[in-house]
C-alpha cells in the first residue's frame, strides 16, 4: 500500500502546523530560560522547595526540556527546509511518501512508519 504524495492543500496545512508548533516552542523556551536564570524570587508560587533539593531537580528538568525543545525546533526547521526543497513528506530512509495522517500527527517527521519502527527497534536493542 503506497501513500499518495501530498497535495498543495495538505502541504499548506502541514506547514501551518509546523509554524504554529515552532512558535509554541519558542515561547516555551523563552519561558524556560527565564526560569533557569538566576532570579532571586520570581516564582512566588513554588511550594515544593522544602529542602532546596526539589528546586534543583525542577531546574534540571527545565534544562532537559529546553534541550528537547532545541532538538524539536531543529527538526521543525529541517522539515520547513525540505518543504522549500520540495522533498518534504518523503522518507529520508527509503524515499517513500509518508502518509498524510502520520504527518498531521507529527509534521516534522522525516521517516515513514516502517523505517521509524525499524529504527526504534534497533535503538531498543541497546537498552
Ligand atoms: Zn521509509
Amino acid at each position: 500500500m503506497s501513500a499518495a504524495p501530498l497535495t498543495a492543500a495538505q502541504r499548506q496545512e502541514l506547514k501551518a502546523l509546523l509554524l504554529a508548533r515552532r512558535q509554541e516552542l519558542q515561547a516555551q523556551m523563552q519561558q524556560n530560560r527565564s526560569n533557569l536564570a538566576p532570579a532571586e524570587n520570581t516564582a512566588g508560587s513554588v511550594s515544593q522547595d522544602e529542602n532546596g533539593r526539589l528546586t534543583n531537580q525542577t531546574r534540571e528538568v527545565d534544562a532537559a526540556l529546553t534541550s528537547l525543545d532545541v532538538d524539536e525546533l531543529a527538526r521543525i526547521d529541517r522539515a520547513l527546509e525540505r518543504m522549500a526543497e520540495d522533498s518534504y513528506g518523503l522518507c529520508v530512509e527509503c524515499g517513500q511518501p509518508i502518509a498524510f495522517e502520520r504527518l498531521k500527527v507529527e509534521p516534522m517527521t522525516l521517516h515513514c512508519v516502517a523505517c521509524k519502527s525499524q529504527r526504534e527497534r534497533k535503538q531498543g536493542l541497546r537498552g
